[in-house]
């Protein structure tokens, strides 16, 4: 008697728990793809003019909405005025 109810409990209790686990690492998985899937956007970068690498944290940004800096002759372009803050103080 004892052994019928593990059968019949206890074993399609397990198999739904692995196969919920094995559900949930797929679905996971899945959303993990759509995640990465949506093509890189930089929100500091602003459509118009030439694209400039900001020194600081690597953004690209536009020379016509770029924070821009002169050092020793040569026009810097920063996303921001922090950014360009960090390079003065550098
Ligand atoms: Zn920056």
């Amino acid at each position: 008697m004892l052994r019928y109810l593990i059968v019949d409990i206890l074993l399609p209790l397990l198999t739904f728990l692995l196969l919920r686990s094995f559900f949930r690492s797929l679905f996971q998985t899945r959303r993990d793809v759509s995640r990465q899937s949506p093509p890189p956007s930089a929100p500091n970068v602003v459509v118009g003019g030439e694209l400039k690498k900001d020194p600081v944290c690597g953004t690209y940004v536009s020379t016509g909405a770029s924070v821009t800096c002169t050092v020793d002759g040569k026009v810097l372009h920063f996303c921001s005025k922090e950014c360009r803050d960090k390079y003065r103080a550098a």
